[in-house]
This record gives C-alpha cells, sequence and structure tokens, in this order.
C-alpha cells in the first residue's frame, strides 16, 4: 500500500506538533515508518488519506465496541450539538448516564464525570488518600493509569525499593510515594505492604492488564489483593478505563465477582468522545467537593455532547444481552485462526485472551508480567505489523498494546484477517 499523502501529512504535521501527534505512541516509534493519517472512518473499517481501506483492531484505543460511526451515538451527539456544546451548568442528560452507569457497575452508588481515564485515575487516587489519611500507592510494573506524575514511575533498582520517575518532570518526592509491584505476584504486594505498615492508601490496578499486551489476573490474585486490603485498611481501586464496559455490563468487578472500592473509567464509556469517570460507594463519593474536602473540578466535566455520546453507547449495551458473548465468540475464533496460522508456519508466539481483548507475543513463554511482557521478539513484532498494514489490517504500532474486537467486525473480516496473517507468517 502507499502511503504519500499520509507521511506528507506527517511532515507537515511534526512542524507545529511535538512529533507530529498528540499522544505519543501514534508516532510509530515502536515500528518505525510514518503514521497513517486517517480521513474517515466506518464500521469496522478506517479509511486513511491515500484512499487505502484497513480492518481496524485498535478503535480508538478502545472506545469503539459497536464499530466507527455508529449511528445511535452520531445521531445522539448531532441531536445535542445544535442546542449547545457546552453550558458549564447542571443538564438532565448528566443524570441519566449516572443513573444508568451505576444501574449496570456493581459496587457503586455515586460517579463523577471527568474528560480523560488520566483525570480519572489520578482523581481516585487523590480520593483514595483524602479517604484514608494516608499517602502512598501501590501500582503495577506495566500498567497504565495515564499519565499523572504519580504513575510514571519505574522499577529502578528494585520492585521493594522507592520507586524512579522514568518521566523527566516528575519529582523524587512524588516518586517516593508510589511503590511499584510484580503483576500476579501477591507475595510481592504484601512484602510492600509489610515494609510500609499504615501508610499505604491504595492500591490501583488494571483487573485485565491492557497495557503491556492483554495479561488476565491469575486465578485468584484479584481476590488475594482485596483480602490485602481489607487486612490493613487499603482502598482497593480497580483501573476498569479499558476494560469497563467492555468485559461485560458491569466490567471486570462482575467478571471476576471481586469488589473494588473505587472504579475508573474511561474509554467505552464516552462513546468516542473525551470522558473518563471514578465511582464508588456514598460514604467514599462523599468526600468529594463540594460534599466534602477532596477538590476535584473540570470546566467541561459532563459536557453535554460527551454525555450524549456516552449515553448512547452504554444504552446499547446495556439493552444488548447477547453482545458480551458474541465478541467474546469472535475473539474466540479470531485468536484459534491466529494460533493455527503461526503454528503452521512455525512461528514461535503466545496469544493471550479475555473477552474482547487479545494479544498475540512473539515469544514461547507464557506473558504474565510486564518482565514475560518484554521478552517478545521486537523484530518479528515490527515486521508483523507492517506486513498486516500493507495487507489492509491494522493493530496497533506497539507490541505492547491489545487489539480490541468490535461488534462490527465480521467473521468474513476475521477471516481476512487470518489469511493476511497466514501471509505475512510466511515471511517472518
Ligand atoms: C487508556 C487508559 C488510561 C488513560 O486514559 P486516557 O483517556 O488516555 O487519559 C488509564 N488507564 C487505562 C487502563 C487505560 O487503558
Amino acid at each position: 500500500m502507499i502511503y504519500k499523502r499520509s507521511s506528507a501529512l506527517f511532515a507537515e504535521a511534526e512542524k507545529v506538533i511535538p512529533g507530529g501527534v498528540n499522544s505519543p505512541v501514534r508516532a510509530f516509534k515502536g515500528v518505525g515508518g510514518t503514521p497513517v493519517f486517517v480521513k474517515e472512518a466506518k464500521g469496522a473499517y478506517l479509511y486513511d488519506e491515500d484512499g487505502n481501506r484497513l480492518i481496524d483492531y485498535i478503535n480508538s484505543w478502545g472506545p469503539m465496541i459497536l464499530g466507527h460511526a455508529h449511528k445511535p451515538v452520531v445521531d445522539a451527539v448531532v441531536e445535542k450539538a445544535q442546542k449547545g456544546t457546552s453550558f458549564g451548568m447542571p443538564t438532565e442528560i448528566e443524570t441519566k448516564i449516572a443513573e444508568l452507569a451505576v444501574s449496570m457497575v456493581p459496587n457503586i452508588d455515586k460517579i463523577r464525570f471527568v474528560n480523560s481515564g488520566t483525570e480519572a485515575c489520578m482523581s481516585a487516587v487523590r480520593l483514595a488518600r483524602g479517604f484514608t489519611g494516608k499517602d502512598k500507592v501501590i501500582k503495577f510494573a506495566g500498567c497504565y493509569h495515564g499519565h499523572s506524575d504519580s504513575f510514571l514511575i519505574q522499577a529502578g533498582s528494585g520492585a521493594s525499593t522507592f520507586g524512579t520517575p522514568n518521566s523527566p518532570g516528575v519529582t523524587q518526592g512524588t516518586a517516593k510515594d508510589t511503590l511499584l509491584a510484580r503483576y500476579n505476584d501477591i507475595d510481592n504486594v504484601k512484602e510492600l505492604v509489610e515494609a510500609n505498615k499504615n501508610e499505604i492508601a491504595c492500591i490501583i490496578i488494571e483487573p485485565v492488564a491492557g497495557n503491556m499486551g492483554c495479561i488476565p489476573p491469575k486465578e485468584g490474585f484479584l481476590q488475594a489483593l482485596r483480602d490485602v486490603c481489607d487486612a490493613n485498611d487499603i482502598l482497593l481501586i480497580f483501573d476498569e478505563v479499558m476494560t469497563g464496559f467492555r468485559l461485560s455490563k458491569g466490567g471486570a468487578q462482575e467478571l471476576f465477582n471481586i469488589k473494588a472500592d473505587i472504579v475508573c473509567f474511561g474509554k467505552v464509556i464516552g462513546g468516542g468522545l473525551p470522558v473518563g469517570a471514578f465511582a464508588s460507594r456514598n460514604e467514599i463519593m462523599n468526600h468529594l467537593a463540594p460534599l466534602g474536602p477532596v477538590y476535584q473540578a473540570g470546566t467541561l466535566s459532563g459536557n453535554p455532547l460527551a454525555m450524549a455520546a456516552g449515553l448512547a453507547m452504554i444504552t446499547e449495551l446495556d439493552n444488548d444481552d447477547e453482545i458480551f458473548t458474541r465478541l467474546e465468540e469472535k475473539t474466540k475464533y479470531l485468536h484459534e485462526g491466529i494460533r493455527k496460522v503461526l503454528t503452521e508456519n512455525n512461528v514461535v508466539h503466545t496469544i493471550n485472551r479475555v473477552g474482547s481483548m487479545i494479544s498475540v507475543h512473539f515469544d514461547e513463554g507464557a506473558v504474565t508480567d510486564f518482565e514475560t511482557a518484554a521478552k517478545g521478539n521486537n523484530d518479528t513484532f515490527k515486521a508483523f505489523f507492517h506486513g498486516l498494514l500493507n495487507e489492509g489490517v491494522y493493530i496497533a504500532p506497539s507490541a505492547f498494546e491489545t487489539w480490541f474486537i468490535t461488534d462490527a467486525l465480521s467473521y468474513e473480516d476475521l477471516d481476512v484477517t487470518i489469511e493476511a496473517i497466514d501471509k505475512v507468517a510466511k515471511t517472518l
């Protein structure tokens, strides 16, 4: 395929936008080459600026679970836009979407809307600190909770020592309050809790990790986390920005039957507009301003267009009792197809899958945490990525990302994808 116009547009963008993009992964640094510029999208397909049609497995990194430009969502936004796009005053639709979200998700009484997943996670941690009166946070290596300072921390000299920032601009003062644990390693969590008795406000986790490929929690791991939290007055935060309204109506809490204290949302809940949210039981949510002392605010929070898109999206999900089964079946079909063709072509691989999240890793060992995810052969991934792009299949331009299956994908699209993977596998 030819990417002449995309390359030209990227060169223009680079002059006025750092790296030519407004979010780093879009720049293709992980795979080389220049990014594809999208012109429009409909259903399962992207149409780029060079006139190519691509089958999309990113779907805006998750939100478009029903496919692009889904009519009920588009209609809801258009209708709202004609009535004014922002007021900074309460609107009825905010209550409507809140009521629906609270009815779909277990263990939450109240929900506060913000503008991104980053804001949701950042605010959830502030709330946890304000509620518990403690400062420290445990996060897991390889889990992404947005780009706020507390989360940009890596292991440094070892998981049991204080974190060191992995971005300039994050202070040591902030870093010292973030402790880093290994995903799926409950003993590691217990060590950190032991070493920081009565200092830990919360443990934040992606209940299915989706930002280092797709990594399911090991059997019993989430329950063990719940138990550690209960025994030590620590709040358990499920970052369901990716899994919320994707793995089931009630997200990962429902799928694994584990209660979180605070839940963060983003992506699907905004129907493709900039939305995040965090939610909890009354006792905790009532600590937020204006009811309580923990401050959090937003000029465009609860924006009517965003709420209209989100409400249309989650209403569709709520009304369709088959959707999550359908998505899982499609994902399983794709999984089996990929496994078959990669095996036949002797490509060493591991595939992880939960619901409509799936990832392909070019290593034979089990992928259970950041360390094992990082073992994948990146040269193979790059060739795989560009090979698929050339065949009209768009996967994330990074080996550490999940593929998202949408309801708009047909079995024919999946077959075309599997054939493309077969063709590419012969060249790896
Ligand atoms: C995408 C994501 C975020 C950040 O959301 P933004 O809207 O990009 O700020 C946070 N947590 C998880 C699990 C995510 O996947």
